[in-house]
Order: C-alpha cells, then structure tokens, then sequence
C-alpha cells in the first residue's frame, strides 16, 4: 500500500472514534437529563399528593407513602448558599417549602422552593415572591465583595441578594437536620462541646471494649461485629457505667472551676474518689502544681 494511502486510512479511522465519543458523550447527557426530570416529575407528584390527598386517597390511587417519603428526604434544608441568582442550575439541590411573614403586615404565606416545572427557585425569585428584590442596594449582586470575602459590613443586609435571603428570619432559623429530626419528634438534644471525648462516657465504655477485644486478640472488624453485641449486653456493668460516668462529671466541675491543663489532670488524679473536684481545694492545687 503506498504510504499515502496508508496515512488517509489511520486519519479516517482517529475521526471515527472520535465521532464515536462525542456521540457516546451525548447519549450520556441525554439520558442524565431524562434521570433528572423523571426524579423532578416524581418528587412534584409527590409534594402534590402529599398536601392535597389524605391518608385514604392515597391508599385508592395505591401511592406508596414510602415512595412519597422517600422523595420528601432528597430534599434538603434551607441553605442561602447552595442557590444560584437565577432558577435552577448544576447541582443545585432541591430544597424543602417554607413559610414567611409579608412584609409590613402579619400574614404568614407558604412558600414553595420549586418552580411549576420543578425547578429549583434561585434567589432572585424567592425574593421577588417575597417583595424583597426592589430593597437591594446598589446593583443587585448574588455575593457582594465584602461578602466573598467573609466581611460583611454592619447591619446593613440589604447589600447583596445571598445575604438578605440567608437574613429572612425562615433561613436564619433553619436548624441543623438532626436537630429537627430529633426535636420535631418532641425530644430534645444537647450537643457534646466539640474535641472534648473526655466528657462524653460512650468514649470510656468504648475504649473499655476495645482492650477487651484486644486483650482477647480479635483484631479484625468481623470479629468485632460478633463480639460486641454480647460484649455491651452482658460485660458491660451498670456499676462500670455509673463509674465512668462520674469520671465525665469530674472533668465537667474541673471545667467550670477555671482548670485547665496540667492542673485539671492533677486534680482528676488527687480527687479520683470524689464525685467533683472541691471548690475549696482550688488554692491547694495551684500550689501543689507550683511546688512541682
Ligand atoms: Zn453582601
């Protein structure tokens, strides 16, 4: 074969693989946008059905509650940051309705998130429904410089749309999920001061549990997963946990004495017995510490 010939053929068969791939690459996008769109039409359904039927239509029209529950979960929280100035957008997720006070009167409004195609609204739109827009200032930005730059200026909320939206009083309130979850089912939670293992007893009985597999030579998480049940039902001891716990409450007055450091570890050692560091031994353990 001349080599000319030979050239046109290998340049004949580089742009079929790579008509192969553009092709390839937009069936890809086709079918992810098809995916989204079914997700958007299922999750609107669901919205629709879940405030306009009761329990018993929804059983005639045979919708599985967890099917419109599930949909319900893909839904996120109020976040001011996740949304674009305009509707919709890449990942963009779709979030949970709300209710607003209007402005200048009392009248609470519910508030979809999403457009009448489903769309996510971006913060353009949630402020205008609100009568919000026309009170920014200057150029209407998303982000304002100050605000990029984590400064923002004042009191002043009106300088850029994220900031104005994040201040309405449904997205400032927004708590945390498992905050929600837990109070909303009338429980309520207190969080463990961060990078403090030292407070919470979980950490002990686990720490407990740990040597004792290790003690036994179990390394392995399999063997893990077969001992602990019984390890927790039966070895561990309520005197065991009524013994740690105190060590937690120890380190907690330890805390609200002002010690801290080397001078809160001396302490937890002297008044290992105690079920608190006395208040009147504080000067003896400053001096103590000094001595040393
Ligand atoms: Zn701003």
């Amino acid at each position: 074969m001349p080599p000319n010939n030979k050239k046109k053929r290998k340049s004949i068969n580089a742009n079929f693989v790579k008509r192969k791939k553009v092709e390839e690459k937009e069936r890809e996008k086709r079918e992810k946008e098809r995916k989204r769109r079914e997700i958007l039409t299922k999750h609107l359904a669901a919205l629709q059905i879940e405030e306009e039927c009761d329990d018993d239509e929804q059983d005639r029209r045979g919708i599985c509650k967890e099917e419109v529950f599930n949909v319900i979960c893909l839904m996120i929280d109020l976040v001011a940051n996740r949304l674009n100035l305009k509707d919709g957008g890449k990942d963009v997720p779709l979030m949970k309705k709300t209710y607003y006070t209007k402005v200048g009167t009392n009248e609470v409004v519910q508030q979809s998130m999403q457009t009448a195609n489903g769309v996510q609204k971006g913060v353009k739109t949630i402020l205008e429904e609100r009568e919000l827009w026309d009170m920014l200032q200057g150029r209407k930005l998303l982000l304002c410089p100050n605000c990029r730059d984590g400064n923002p200026v004042g009191d002043n909320i009106y300088c850029c749309a994220r900031r104005l939206l994040s201040e309405q009083a449904d997205f400032k309130q927004q708590k945390e999920w498992l905050a929600e979850t837990v109070e909303g089912a009338g429980h309520s939670i207190i969080f463990f001061p961060k990078f403090h293992c030292e407070l919470n007893f979980i950490e002990m009985v686990w720490g407990y549990i740990k040597a004792k597999l290790r003690n036994e030579g179990l390394f392995q998480f399999q063997e893990l997963l077969l001992r602990v049940v019984p390890l927790l039902k039966n070895e561990i001891s309520i005197s065991f946990v009524r013994k740690v716990s105190r060590h937690c409450f120890r380190y907690m007055t330890g805390y609200r004495l002002g010690l801290h450091g080397p001078e809160l570890e001396f302490a937890m050692k002297k008044y290992k017995g105690h079920r608190r560091i006395p208040p009147d031994e504080l000067q003896h353990i400053h001096e103590q510490l000094d001595l040393s």
